[in-house]
């Protein structure tokens, strides 16, 4: 059982207090930097999940289009285009019909738009996860949650599932895909399944802000849920672009809709709210020469990845969940605490970590820690041998 030094111990104070001013998601890198006051000389954050490959690669395209080619004064100064004429970027890229697009501030604004106009009643929501379903719905006793078990690695049963829902009949559900936290994955098969078996429901939101760290085959190729919004129009896909592309700052996301709920989503707002940089970013994306980039960075993402779960699952204090998201869920075996472990992480090795203690539905002592560079990935391995070795 690992435990924390003096100064350790003094670190761990200022940092819970800084953790009760940012809610239930943790502090921002910015505000955590602030407060080490250049303590570290490495630092590596493996608690936002996102691609690192990715972000580099979309900021070479800005510096050589934005920053060099002198265009940043006219992004600054001009209003973006709507919402609407930022599908049209989209549309082609995704395969999806323009009208069937609706385009966010971040998959957190969908969120909450979705949950505001659509949800009737009650909605069922599978723990641990994101917390943004639940904390957004006004009335919260319209929240029923469905505890993912523990024994089955928070995985979710689906036959028992679609019987449990069966028989509550809620207004909504909601999947997350791969699971935050636990990257659980469902097969394309059995979302197919679920909408099949549940089409009586109002609302089948599925969450794929993760979908492209998964995959199916040997190829990794994308997965695909779009097609069966033609089928069953009670589905919704809500999908940020903070992760895959690395861009959190830009504020970027999209959910497919049916059409009506697009257009009563635009009738009443939503038409404005996307910055310059993030419309930059929907004009990238439908660049051929740029998707493809994103996909060899993509790739080779999902395969250091699969090497750092791999090598995590290695060392016996710690109990690794299977995923297919770009981090892991891990459970601290060996009696550690995980506000102890994440203090000594970001404080001694620079290495930053999400400590899962306050996710409603997790039983015992978990972190989570997201996939980097290669380089990066060996300083969190590092950094977790050790503190295991010493104590
Ligand atoms: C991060 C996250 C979001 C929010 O994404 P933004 O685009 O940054 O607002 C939504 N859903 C899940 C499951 C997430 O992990």
């Amino acid at each position: 059982m690992v435990t924390l030094n003096s100064e350790e111990k003094k670190f761990y104070d200022a940092f819970w207090e800084l953790k009760l001013k940012s809610g239930t998601h943790p502090p921002s890198i910015i505000s955590v930097f602030d407060m080490m006051g250049g303590n570290s000389k490495t630092f590596v954050d493996a608690c936002f999940l996102s691609n690192p490959y990715a972000t580099s690669l979309f900021l070479e395209d800005f510096n050589k289009e934005i920053i060099e080619g002198g265009k940043l004064r006219e992004y600054i100064e001009a209003y973006p285009p709507q919402n609407i004429e930022v599908a049209e970027h989209l549309t082609s890229v995704i395969n999806v019909p323009v009208n069937n697009i609706f385009i966010g501030n971040g998959a957190i604004e969908i969120i909450q738009a979705v949950i505001h106009n659509f949800i009737k009643g009650k909605i069922v929501v599978n723990i641990p996860t994101f917390s943004s379903y639940y904390e957004y719905m006004k009335n919260k006793e319209d929240v029923i949650y469905y505890q993912l078990p523990k024994e089955r690695n928070y995985s979710l049963n689906i036959d028992k599932y679609i019987a449990y829902i069966k028989e509550v009949r809620p207004d909504s559900i909601v999947i997350v895909n791969p699971n935050n936290p636990n990257g659980d994955y469902i097969s394309l098969e059995n979302i197919t399944l679920i909408l099949k078996e549940l089409s009586f429901l109002t609302n089948i939101i599925i969450d794929e802000s993760f979908i492209h760290f998964a995959y199916e085959d040997a190829d990794f190729s994308m997965i695909n849920t779009y097609n069966l919004l033609k089928q069953y129009p009670n589905l919704i896909v809500i999908k940020s672009l903070a992760k895959d592309f690395g861009i959190a700052g830009l504020r970027v996301g999209y959910a497919i809709m049916s059409e009506d709920k697009v257009s009563s989503l635009l009738a009443t707002g939503y038409q404005w709210n996307i910055g310059g940089f993030a419309n930059y970013f929907y004009r990238l994306y439908s660049r051929n020469d740029f998707s493809h980039a994103y996909d060899i960075v993509r790739k080779k993402y999902i395969m250091n990845t699969l090497m750092f779960i791999n090598e995590l699952s290695r060392i016996p204090e710690i109990k690794v969940y299977p995923s297919k998201a770009n981090f892991a869920l891990i459970e601290l075996i060996d009696g550690s605490l995980s506000k102890e472990i994440m203090v000594k992480l970001l404080y001694t090795y620079g290495v930053y970590v999400r400590d899962c203690s306050d996710k409603i539905g997790l039983k015992g002592e978990f972190l989570r820690i997201a996939s980097r560079t290669f380089e990066e990935n060996m300083i969190i391995l590092d950094a977790l041998k050790d503190i295991f070795k010493n104590g």
